[in-house]
């Protein structure tokens, strides 16, 4: 066993369906613009931009319930997503192939300062500061492959206190699961324990502390989430 000069930091896990084993995390890859109705929400045209991708860190994903507001920001927005857990990886992966490197799939939600996001996006500089911050990925449980086929059609919706924000088909995306993996995988080598969040439908906006926030993709478990 390695020995290390400070204590090394805890490995972040999701939940697993029906298992007392949780899913260890690797990397976080994030997917921007992958529902056209949300593109165009926020001012771009779906049809002429190739897939992009930013990275959150892996401690910012959280299954607690709690979404503590962040600072440096008056404006947080929600994303609802679905989460893809990899159990596997490589380079090169072609997109027939792609899907049998999936572990699991779960609902996730993409927070964002949007308007660090939106002074990074007009400096050109990187959305770290915008995107990538304590708990600014919270996520439900993963429901693994064999409980249940790979999903692409399905209601995918966020209510905030009861109300419905977003509401969207996994039919929508620009970019399917296995184009995500096929086209990341010829950038970065792709690993076990690699999530990757796929996008959100239309109707992102802000949420206050004491909202309740419920993802809901059909399908998958509910993430219930309480903004302190
Ligand atoms: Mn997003």
């Amino acid at each position: 066993m390695t020995d290390f000069v400070i204590t090394a930091p805890p490995q972040v896990s999701i939940p697993v369906k029906d298992s007392s084993s949780k899913f260890p995390v690797r990397r976080v890859y994030c997917i921007g613009r992958n529902y056209a109705d949300h593109a165009i929400e926020m001012g771009h045209d779906p049809d002429k931009e190739p897939p992009f991708f930013f990275q959150k860190d892996a401690d910012n994903l959280v299954s607690d319930g709690v979404f503590p507001y962040p600072v440096q920001s008056n404006d947080v927005h929600h994303e609802v997503e679905m989460l893809a857990a990899l159990k596997s990886g490589g380079r090169n992966i072609s997109v027939n192939q792609a899907l049998e490197h999936v572990y699991g799939y779960a609902v996730c939600l993409d927070m964002t300062r949007r308007d660090l996001q939106a002074v990074q996006k007009k400096m050109r500089r990187p959305w770290e500061i915008g995107k990538s911050f304590e708990a600014s990925a919270p996520v439900g449980i993963i429901t693994p492959v064999s409980e249940n086929e790979h999903l692409s059609d399905a209601l995918i919706e966020l209510k905030v206190n009861g109300e419905v924000r977003q509401t969207g088909n996994l039919n929508q995306m620009i970019w399917k699961v296995a184009e995500m993996i096929s086209y990341l995988s010829d950038y970065f080598e792709l690993a076990a324990g690699d999530v990757i969040l796929s996008g959100t439908p239309a109707g992102v906006g802000p949420v206050e502390r004491g909202d309740k926030l419920c993802a809901h993709i059909d399908g998958l478990e509910d993430l219930h989430v309480s903004v302190v």
